[in-house]
């Protein structure tokens, strides 16, 4: 692992060859709308097929996290098995542990954790820029201290980027400068998302594999006019995918419903795949498919299943709970995942009490098949014209769908190094 010194140069002027160059290159990511949206603006959501070097992958998607080239307590087989058909990793989190270099000499991401279907790496910026004290920005990057071991390490745009390539997912993402929506000023947030906007442009200069697609993050807050400005200029980067990032925050669903309403008007002509990053509550993903997003991912159904609380259609089983200790019925009635073909609530409820690993496996295999089923009941919605009547079911309670969960505060996340030291 190395430590990067601050740099007292300043940042290196984009190549504006680089960018023109890419303009004239193919996308090894290709994403086509099978299902536009209909013409009656009954909704902005749309069915699409992003093509990558390792297979399709059918939109709208969610995104298990596999924060440290693992979704925790699950393998290969049972990622299949929940059909998930592309994963994220963390940037930040394997370049600390076990180091870019080591899994780029040990094959590349893919073979080092033996998953052949497509990945996106995130960029760092969001888990960086959360550590709050131990971290500090500038324009050239930022400098941060390890959540592992306090040592001094910096992150600039560059950086970012060659960690990702050489980690080799699919889809890389822009370095970027995310703010609370909440607890940051106008100004606070003017200032970030013109840095991102910087760093987006240097992000592009600086990659150069051809086999990996670059989206790009659209910052803004929750400034209409900052996000409507953030928006064009993301969106004018020849960016292979575009990333709505500062969102599945401390925002209310109003708000960041009104900043989609934003975004993605301004985006009807542009042909590239939209990603909402870090939202993970089914109400929630239907709400942002609905306004036109088309990838998501979020550590959520797996946290909260490490935790005991089971996703059902009738609401939130806390398997915790003593009254679950006699039930043997299965967690849901019909499920296809291992948990509920084989255990009872009973025998999970005593895997929970005794602190059993399994209780993790089994848990986790349940909320990523019930957040991933729903959303391919999302997309046969999209295919037969029928999302605003699954919408309204949704927002009256009567679709399959009930769990809601707070998102909790970043520091608490899994994706987050966070000052607490997160969960790993
Ligand atoms: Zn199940």
């Amino acid at each position: 692992m190395t430590t990067d010194t601050p740099s007292t140069l300043g940042p290196p002027p984009p190549d504006p060859e680089a960018t023109l160059r890419r303009h004239s290159l193919p996308s090894p990511v290709t994403f086509s709308v099978l299902v536009p949206p209909p013409a009656d603006g009954s909704t902005r959501g749309r069915a699409g097929r992003l093509e990558t070097p390792h297979g399709p992958v059918e939109t709208p998607v969610f995104m298990p996290v596999g924060t440290n080239a693992t979704v925790k307590a699950l393998d290969p087989d049972d990622l299949r098995e929940v059909d998930a058909t592309i994963i994220l990793a963390n940037t930040y989190h394997l370049y600390l542990r076990p180091g870019h270099d080591r899994i780029a000499r040990l094959g590349g991401l893919h073979r080092f954790m033996a998953w052949d279907r497509p990945i996106l790496t995130d960029s760092g910026g969001f888990q960086v820029v959360s550590l709050g004290d131990l971290r500090s920005v500038d324009d050239d990057g930022a400098t941060f201290r390890s959540h592992l071991d306090g040592s001094t390490h910096r992150f600039t745009p560059e950086l970012s980027v060659a960690v990702q390539e050489a980690l080799g997912a699919d889809i890389a993402v822009a370095f970027d400068q995310p703010v609370p929506p909440h607890a940051s000023t106008r100004s606070q947030v003017a200032e970030a998302t013109e840095r991102t906007h910087r760093w987006a442009e240097r992000s592009l200069a600086a990659h150069g594999r051809r086999d990996q697609a670059l989206f790009g993050i659209i910052q803004g807050g929750l400034e209409p006019d900052l996000r409507a400005a953030s928006t064009r200029t993301i969106a004018a980067m020849p960016f292979d995918g575009l990333c709505i990032g500062g969102l599945a925050g401390d925002e209310t669903p109003e708000q960041r419903g009104a900043a989609l309403d934003v975004v993605v008007p301004l985006l009807v002509q542009d042909a590239r795949p939209r990603y909402l990053m870090g939202l993970g509550s089914p109400v929630d993903l239907l709400e942002a498919v609905h306004r036109g997003v088309d990838m998501f991912d979020s550590v959520l159904p797996a946290r909260v299943a490490r935790n005991g609380t089971l996703w059902t259609p009738d609401g939130k089983l806390n398997l915790r709970n003593a009254r679950h200790l006699d039930d043997p019925r299965p967690i849901q009635e019909g499920c296809r995942c291992r948990a509920c073909r084989s255990f009872s609530r009973a025998y999970l409820a005593h895997l929970f009490r005794a602190d059993e690993l399994l209780a993790y496996r089994l848990a986790t295999c349940h909320n990523l098949t019930f957040t991933l089923d729903f959303m391919a009941r999302i997309r046969r919605a999209l295919a037969t014209g029928t999302l605003p009547d699954l919408v309204r079911d949704q927002r009256s309670g009567r679709a399959c769908s009930r769990p809601t969960e707070r998102r909790e505060s970043p520091a608490s996340s899994d994706t987050q190094a966070g000052a607490k030291g997160g969960v790993s």
